[in-house]
């Protein structure tokens, strides 16, 4: 039990008084017993009895007699083959019972009932538990149920410091927190998705590059600090989203390139002849030839 919630226990039982003890106040329900059904061999045998109440059908959609099944007292079903176009595997099923001390049998129901090997339709599924993570576009609304488990009432106290710290100091609030089921949910799927240190780009990233190292990882707070931050990287593919502290990447802050060793290089004896000194003319003004010196032949490149 955490400490939230023993120390609310605490406080109930100093304004409500001890209990007092408790005493044994006998059985409230009554007792219920389960026997096994006996098949009424007198429905059962009333086979055409059954057959006859098919009415609604033509004869050559019913088939062979399959079974016949003890519902309760005197009450039995009987089931046939049905032909009936687009049901395949599905069987006529018709009740039967009598009264106590009587033979006559009479007709319940009349229904067609997939069998065992019945073609059916898929099983109904609500919409909300078809969305799918993703599904939720521009604009769309998706309501979080009254009762979703993930969730708490706000004013219960929860077990998250930075929860209770937030609420009660502001006395605002709001109306429903995460629950320690949701945050544990949560943790679980991120640490086994993207998030988490098996995602493709943290193994492929050096064994001491994880983000709970990383000068660009931003810790949670509350409940999910010590293994959850928030990566802030822009040159990071996990930029702006959760990850674990042991997830990683190559963006790591600490991560460098190794620098090679300097290798030497061979070099030639250069040789300097200072002695001599020639003058070389580096400059004659603008145009090929200087005034009054005869123009350069036509055709000059
Ligand atoms: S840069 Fe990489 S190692 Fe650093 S926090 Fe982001 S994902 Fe983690």
């Amino acid at each position: 039990m955490c400490a939230s919630i023993a120390r609310s226990m605490r406080y109930m039982g100093s304004r409500c008084g001890s209990p007092g003890p408790v005493g044994n106040n006998g059985r409230v329900t009554s007792r219920t017993t389960t026997r096994a059904v006996r098949l009424d061999q007198v429905c059962a045998d009333a086979v055409g009895v059954a057959r006859g109440a098919i009415t609604e059908v033509d004869p050559a959609d019913v088939g062979d007699h399959l079974e016949a099944v003890p519902e309760g007292d005197r009450t039995v079903t009987h089931f046939f083959e049905s032909f009936l176009a687009g049901y395949q595997g599905w069987r006529w099923a018709v009740t039967v019972t009598r009264v106590p001390r009587s033979r006559h049998v009479t007709v319940c129901e009349t229904v067609l009932l997939p069998g065992p090997d019945a073609l059916l339709a898929p099983g109904w599924v609500p919409w909300n538990e078809r969305v799918q993570p993703g599904d939720l576009g521009v604009g769309d609304l998706m309501p979080t149920a009254p009762d979703d488990d993930r969730l708490t009432p706000g004013y219960v106290l929860s077990d998250d410091a930075a929860v209770e710290e937030v609420s009660w100091e502001l006395g605002l609030g709001r109306s429903r927190v995460m629950s320690q089921e949701g945050r544990m949910e949560t943790a679980q799927r991120w640490y086994d998705g993207e998030a988490g240190p098996e995602a493709a780009i943290s193994t492929a990233a050096p064994r001491n590059a994880r983000c709970g190292t990383c000068g660009f990882y931003l810790p949670l707070a509350g409940a999910m600090r010590p293994m959850f931050g928030v990566c802030g990287n822009l040159y990071a593919p996990d930029d702006g989203r959760a990850v674990s502290a042991d997830h990683g990447c190559g963006a790591h802050s600490e991560a460098l390139l190794s620098t090679p060793e300097p290798q030497p290089v061979d070099e030639l004896p250069t040789v300097y002849d200072d002695s001599e000194v020639e003058s070389v003319a580096v400059s004659r003004g603008h145009g090929s030839v200087e005034s009054g010196e005869p123009a350069e032949d036509y055709g000059h490149s």
